[in-house]
Formats: C-alpha cells, sequence, structure tokens
C-alpha cells in the first residue's frame, strides 16, 4: 500500500510534497521520506516513523541546509507501509539506483524482483535495502546504460521485465525537467495545474492547488518535462502505444471536508458525522409513494439484475461484515441466493459459475487489493459486477459494471466508521431496489421500511447525544485484555464489526460471534475478566439472546447488553446496558454500529492509542 506523491513546477516542492504525505498517511505510515531536484542533484531524506519525523527533520535544518537543500522545484515524496522489508531509515522510499542518478518511489509489489535481483547482484549492483523498489530503480538504471535511451524510454522498458503491482515515480538527475509515472495495480491520480503537475495516490494532495485531475489508467504512463519553460504532459502505453490526453476529471469535494472540524480525532469526527452521512446515502434514491429506491447507475443493467439467480458478495475487513448483514437482507427481500465471501479467498477458489450470476464488491477506498482481484475474476467469469464504493473514480468504481457511490465524502480514520453505516443502509436499499423490480417484495412493506431508514439520521442523533454514558463504561472496560461481541440474525454481522472496531484500535483481543454458536466452543474462554457485549435489541431473536445472556452469567461472566430504548428487563440480568432507539430488526444493525463505534473510540483513548492511525494497520490495503 502506501501513498506517493510528486510536484513538477515552479514552485518550491517539499511543501507541498510533505503536506501530501500528511493528508496520504492512512494508506500508510511506517516511515517517510522525500527526494529534491537541485539543479542535476539529489537532496534524499527518510526518516522511519509517522511523516511527522520527516517534517521534523526538514524544518530542524539550518539556514544554509535549508537554502542549499530545498530549493528544488521538482521531487517525489512516500510514505510507506512496508510488504518487502521492515520498517526503516533504509528501506523508506525514495530509493536511489546504484550510481544515484535515478530516484523513485513506488506503490506495489514487484513480485519477480528476486530473480530481477540476482541477476543485478551477478552484474555488480550493490543493494543497500530490503525492498522490492530498489531493485526496479537499478533495473531501470541498466536498462537506460545499455540502451542508452532517455529516462521514460528506460523506465518503460524496464516495466516489461516486472510483475506485479505499481505505482512509480521517476526522476532523473540527467533529465532534471523530467518526471515519469506509470500505473498497474496501483492508483495515481494527476492534478493538472497552470504550468505545474500535482501526482499523487489519491486526490487528497491535489485538490488544494487545482480541481482538474486526470486518472491514468492500468498499463499506461505518463512523462511530464519542461520544454521552453512550458512543463507538457504526454501519455503513451507501457508497449509504446501513444494515449491520447483522456478526458480532464473535474473534482468536488472541498478542503474543508478533510479536516478535522473540531474533533480531537478523525475517528470521532466521522461518528458523529453519521446522522449527514446516512443522509447522504439515501439522498435523491428513496420513491416513498412508489415503495422504490432509484440507483442511477444500475439503470443500464436493470434486465439483467431482474434476471439475477445468485449474488455474491466480496469484501475485506469491515466492508464484509457490512456484507454479512447484506446477506440476510436481500435474501430475505429480494428472494435472491446471496453468500458472503472474502475478495481474497473468491479470486483463488474454483468454483462453477451459477447461471445468471452477479458480484456485488464493497470497498470504502475502492481500491482494495483483494476485492479488485475478486471482480476481475467474476469479469472472467462473465458475472455482472456490482460496486458499493465510496471514492469517487476509484479503481474498483471503474472497474466494475454497474456502482453505487456511498456519497459519503472522505473518510479519513483507518477503522471504519461512516462508511460501514452507509455499506449497510446501501444494502439494504439494494434488496429493497432488487425485492421491488422481481416482485417479491410489495409496495406496502417497501413503504414501511423505507419510511423507517428515512428515521435513521434522526436516531443516530438519539445515540450520540447519550455517548458520555458510552465514555464511561470505557474507563470501566478499557483494562479488560479479551471482550466477546455476540450477536445473531441481521446482527451476526454487527457482532463481528464491534469486535473489529475494539481490536483495531484499542488491541483488546475481541472475538465476534455468533450468540447461538458460543456454546458450542467459545464458551469456555467465559470468566470474571472476559466481558461479552451482547446485541440483543427487541426483536425476534431477543428471547433467544437473552437465553445467551443467562447462559453468560451463569458461569460467571460479564455482560453489556445492547438492547431496545424502553427494555427495562436486562438491567437485572446484565452488567451494563446499552440502548438504542426502536427500529426494524433488518436496520438494528445499522443502529448497534454506532455505540460499538464509540465504546471502541473511548477506550482506545483511555489506552492512550494513535486511534486514527493504528499500528500495523493502513486506511486502503492495496496489496494482496
Ligand atoms: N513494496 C514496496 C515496499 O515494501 C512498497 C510498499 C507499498 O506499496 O506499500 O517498500
Amino acid at each position: 500500500m502506501c501513498g506517493i506523491v510528486g510536484y513538477i513546477g515552479k514552485k518550491e516542492a517539499w511543501p507541498i510534497l510533505i503536506k501530501g504525505l500528511e493528508r496520504l498517511e492512512y494508506r500508510g505510515y511506517d516511515s517517510a521520506g522525500i527526494a529534491l531536484m537541485n539543479d542535476r542533484a539529489f537532496f534524499v531524506c527518510k526518516k522511519k516513523g509517522k511523516v511527522v519525523e520527516l517534517s521534523k527533520f526538514i524544518k530542524n535544518l539550518n539556514k544554509e541546509e535549508i537554502k542549499k537543500n530545498l530549493s528544488g522545484k521538482i521531487g517525489i515524496a512516500h510514505t510507506r507501509w512496508a510488504t518487502h522489508g521492515i520498517p526503516s531509515d533504509s528501506n523508506a522510499h525514495p530509493h536511489l539506483s546504484n550510481d544515484g542518478t535515478i530516484a523513485i518511489v513506488h506503490n506495489g509489489i514487484i513480485e519477480n524482483y528476486l530473480s530481477i535481483k540476482k541477476i543485478l547482484i551477478n552484474k555488480g549492483y550493490k543493494f543497500k535495502s530490503d525492498t522490492d523498489t530498489e531493485v526496479l530503480a537499478n533495473l531501470i538504471e541498466d536498462v537506460k546504460k545499455h540502451a542508452k535511451v532517455s529516462i521514460d524510454e528506460a523506465v518503460r522498458l524496464a516495466l516489461n521485465e516486472v510483475n506485479g503491482a505499481y505505482a512509480i515515480l521517476v526522476i532523473s538527475k540527467e533529465e532534471p525537467d523530467t518526471m515519469v509515472i506509470a500505473k498497474l495495480g496501483s492508483p495515481v491520480v494527476i492534478g493538472v495545474g497552470k504550468n505545474e503537475f500535482f501526482i499523487a495516490s489519491d486526490a487528497t494532495p491535489i485538490i488544494e492547488h487545482t480541481k482538474k485531475v486526470i486518472y491514468l489508467e492500468d498499463g499506461e504512463m505518463a512523462v511530464i518535462n519542461n520544454k521552453n519553460k512550458k512543463f507538457n504532459l504526454k501519455i503513451k502505453t507501457i508497449t509504446d502505444k501513444t494515449v491520447k490526453i483522456p478526458y480532464i476529471h473535474q473534482l468536488k469535494i472541498k478542503i474543508e471536508e478533510l479536516e478535522k472540524g473540531g474533533f480531537p480525532h478523525f475517528m470521532l469526527k466521522e461518528i458523529f458525522e453519521q446522522p449527514e452521512s446516512l443522509r447522504n446515502t439515501m439522498r435523491g434514491r428513496i420513491v416513498l409513494e412508489k415503495g422504490n429506491v432509484k440507483f442511477g447507475g444500475l439503470e443500464k443493467f436493470k434486465k439483467e439484475l431482474e434476471n439475477l439467480n445468485h449474488l455474491t458478495i466480496v469484501g475485506m475487513g469491515t466492508a464484509r461484515f457490512a456484507g454479512l448483514i447484506g446477506e440476510y437482507a436481500i435474501e430475505e427481500l429480494s428472494g435472491i441466493r446471496t453468500k458472503v465471501e472474502y475478495g481474497s479467498e473468491f479470486t483463488y477458489r474454483d468454483v462453477a459459475t451459477p447461471y445468471r450470476a452477479g458480484l456485488i464488491a464493497i470497498s470504502q477506498s475502492g481500491e482494495t487489493a483483494d476485492t479488485l482481484n475478486a471482480i476481475k475474476k467474476a469479469k472472467r467469469d462473465k458475472m455482472l459486477t456490482l460496486g458499493v464504493v465510496n471514492v469517487i473514480g476509484s479503481t474498483i468504481a471503474r472497474e466494475v459494471d454497474a456502482g453505487i457511490y456511498n456519497h459519503i465524502g472522505p473518510e479519513t480514520a483507518v477503522a471504519s466508521t461512516k462508511a460501514s453505516t452507509s455499506q449497510v443502509l446501501l444494502l439494504i436499499m439494494l434488496a429493497i431496489y432488487l425485492g421491488r423490480m422481481r416482485g417479491n417484495l410489495s409496495k406496502n412493506k417497501s413503504q414501511e421500511i423505507l419510511k423507517e431508514i428515512e428515521k435513521l439520521p434522526a436516531l443516530v442523533e438519539i445515540i450520540l447525544k447519550n455517548s458520555k454514558h458510552i465514555k464511561q463504561l470505557a474507563k470501566k472496560y478499557k483494562k479488560s485484555e479479551n471482550f466477546f461481541f455476540l450477536g445473531r440474525k441481521y446482527n451476526t454481522g454487527a457482532a463481528m464489526e464491534g469486535a473489529l472496531k475494539l481490536k483495531e484500535c484499542s488491541y483488546i483481543h475481541a472475538e465476534g460471534c455468533n450468540s447461538a454458536e458460543l456454546k458450542h466452543g467459545p464458551i469456555s474462554l467465559i470468566d470474571k475478566d472476559f466481558p461479552s457485549l451482547v446485541i440483543a435489541p427487541i426483536d425476534s431473536m431477543y428471547e433467544k439472546n437473552k437465553s445467551h445472556i443467562q447462559e453468560i452469567k451463569a458461569r460467571g461472566g460479564i455482560v453489556i447488553a445492547l438492547t431496545t430504548e424502553g427494555n427495562k428487563e436486562l438491567n437485572n440480568i446484565a452488567d451494563d446496558v446499552i440502548y438504542i432507539p426502536k427500529t426494524l430488526e433488518i436496520l438494528t444493525p445499522i443502529l448497534a454500529f454506532v455505540p460499538m463505534q464509540l465504546l471502541a473510540y473511548y477506550i482506545s483513548v483511555e489506552r492512550g492509542n494513535d486511534v486514527d492511525k493504528p499500528r500495523n494497520l493502513a486506511k486502503s490495503v492495496t496489496v494482496e
């Protein structure tokens, strides 16, 4: 994964690059680095740790060093999430080639790097890092020397030798007015300014400089160089076919949407944004009079959707848990048999494709490599591919046949909150859409659900108003080292999401489990130090869940019950009770998510963790 940024133009590059890296830190943050072109010389600085370590170092340079090193107007930078080689100064990017003439930053994995490395070592090349990326830097140098070609041609020829995934930015001391950009499998966006270009893994570092962007396609490379004081952009494929400069997109995102807006962390801001994000998710899509849902992006495929016989939902992490809830909703409301799989597993499984089958790929970033690969496989198998994606113009959004956007603005905290509730809502709305078009769902029933959906933002508001109670619970449970999250039916997926939220932010071991499954093994873990949060709203599963709570209490366990407002019964059984407002059973997971997010957030803050950037993680997982 990792984030890359580049600048080429008339301004000092380093402040633009550092700010860009800060915006991309959600993609990885184990080390960061920068390379600036200073008059046919490079200034390279790499630091283990977050971007702040790099910026601290640069800002502490003395005046003379600043003058000498930081004046470059062309530069590349990187915030890393290690795949090959531990996080360290030497493994951090940019990497230089052996003779120091070429600098590169890379997002992705060069799969055949070892065999190339061997050949290069035999030719006398020395390596300073354990990364696959440094191999590519040296391969480019080697090709350039032997073929006696320009830097862009050397990059192109070298890329023809490698397998894997990459978004790369390359600069060379020998051609100090040129930047080469190439992409296969990892994202890269080029911002087009006034005689300057901004390049990044996504649009967030670009937005404050220009709203005009070009999305490079897989197998394409862009060459930017300076001719007569004017920077020109040319695009070609790595097979050397010229590409017409593609359509320039106009970004609509606002810069304030990227900032914390007064909250101490992005995660809390995003939790509190959920009334708004749910409203935005449903905006313009509910046609109450007809008991229907409108999805503009699906219109073209109405026939295929009407005839669908089987659906597979793929996603990873939170997206897959949203899928587990969607599976219940789609089967119940549309009658289509539905299965949820890890994107990573679907790709490599050798199963017969059912007749008239479709795939729903869920990914907040739209860049999740495992999910993207599943889409590619589904396409090979002639399945209809649909996306539920937040980032507009992302790879998955462009790859699927048709899609639905969350429309919730950028999600910055690594732990997903507002995207998760939006994903569940969209899947329920999709279930209604499919159910209505296939005659499986009556207008009355659909209207009943849609009316309740419209109330969701106000109900989430109520939960957020009671966040103080969860804050107190966080103080009480912050020292627990284990946690169960339990639920049934729709809330099985919700329980798994609750556990994921807690473990990823607080580093407390947490397991999400179907409540009925507990007594088939996991219950042996229960003791007085092992709390269980049981999602037990008043619904068709309530009596069963009540028995599960009793079973835990009978074994000396601690129970936090999450139930419907007004239900006093559990006060006498459970140790603590969290209330959510009354809604339809199918919508309870959306409400249940919110207090579990708050609990994970407050416990993590209590434990002194870096909530927005939990250790070992990255927001968008663009490697397999
Ligand atoms: N494979 C490269 C490395 O380990 C890039 C990693 C990435 O894209 O996250 O440094």
